[in-house]
């Protein structure tokens, strides 16, 4: 990966943790970059992200920073990723999706419709050329890997091309010709979401949630194709599963979701510190590093938003969030 951007989001207090704790909060934001967090010790934390959004920062200012040239790259066939980590919670979906992926207008709407915009708006291929724009949407829930588009497709299975790269096989691509038409179909998408779990009695929370477009352009006058892909990951929730608490299935999530996410900061590591060696990329040690391979290796961009709740009594989990982001930027 040639470049990883890291970015913190403060969502604001919610109306649980301010009746519960006041107006506690454990962040304080010292300019665009720095911040500091006040740990359970009373300890001041400093961090030095590539940007940080507090509780007013909107959508917009998310997607032009972390996201926009990322989409602009993608067009011209330099792959992309972009992924919301941090506790159940915390922003990701929010950030993603936004309060509702159809209807929630122009100021709140999140990542995923600009990003659809965006697309068309930048895909402005040379007069003869011929581009397609593809969707799919996939969910990794213990390590198996359903089709959101095709819920009796629950398992997928990850394959490689020489030409293609990492291939869901099998899995549905929808061909989008519109905005209109790409948010319909992920519409659809985040609704089979929320079947499956009420089907197999689990939460979203507790999945990795996958989006993968798929921009292709044969050049004129040439036959080789352009093809980019833009990944939008929102993970499964990173906090910590109570050691005494949590038995039986939510313990066997627990461990599923905890083995990804370090897979996922591994992976991430080996990246940025490889100076040029042929190091080793742990890649198979999980579905979700196998999947994002070709989106985070090779020429491609990454960005990273670290999403935390701002509340004091939230300041362990976002201290470990944060702790995350630190590393994959390798400061
Ligand atoms: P996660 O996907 O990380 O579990 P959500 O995105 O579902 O968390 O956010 C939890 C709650 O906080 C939701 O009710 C959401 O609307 C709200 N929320 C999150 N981020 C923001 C924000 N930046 N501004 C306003 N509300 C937010
Ligand atoms: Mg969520």
């Amino acid at each position: 990966m040639s470049n990883i951007t890291v970015c913190a989001r403060f969502r604001p207090l919610s109306s649980k943790e301010r009746r519960d704790h006041g107006d506690g909060v454990c962040i304080r934001c010292m300019d665009t970059e720095t911040f500091i967090l006040k740990d359970e010790k009373e300890e001041d934390i400093i961090f030095s992200f590539d940007r940080v959004f507090c509780e007013k920062s909107g959508q917009a200012e998310v997607y032009e920073f972390l996201v926009l040239p990322i989409v602009r790259d993608a067009v011209n066939g330099i792959n992309g990723t972009i992924i919301t980590y941090g506790q159940t919670g915390a922003g990701k979906t929010y950030s993603i999706e936004g309060p509702g992926i159809l209807e929630c207008g122009e100021q709140k709407k999140g990542i995923l419709p600009r990003v659809v915009d965006g697309i068309f708006e930048h895909n402005k291929p040379d007069k003869m050329a011929k581009y397609s724009i593809k969707l799919s949407m996939v969910e990794i829930y213990m390590e198996k890997i359903r089709d959101l588009f095709d819920l009796s497709k629950d398992n997928i299975q990850i394959k490689e091309s020489k030409i293609e790269g990492i291939l869901l096989s099998g899995a549905t691509e929808m061909s989008i010709i519109d905005p209109a038409e790409a948010l319909q179909s992920l519409s659809t998408g985040i609704a089979n979401r929320a079947v499956g779990e009420t089907q197999m009695n689990t939460a979203s929370s507790r999945s990795h949630c996958i989006y993968i477009f798929t921009v292709q352009q044969e050049l004129t006058g040439d036959k080789r194709m352009k093809t980019g892909k833009l990944v939008l990951v929102d993970l499964a929730g990173s906090e910590k599963v109570e050691k005494t608490g949590a038995e039986g299935r939510a313990l066997e999530e627990a461990k599923m979701i905890n083995k990804s996410l370090s897979a996922l900061g591994n992976v991430i590591n080996a990246l940025t510190c490889g100076s040029g060696r042929a190091n080793h990329i742990p890649y198979r040690d999980s579905k979700l590093t196998r999947i994002l391979q070709d989106a985070l290796g090779g020429n491609s961009r990454t960005a990273l938003l670290c999403c935390c709740s701002p509340s004091v009594s939230n300041a362990s989990e976002s201290l470990s969030t944060l702790r995350f982001g630190a590393r994959a930027k390798h400061i």
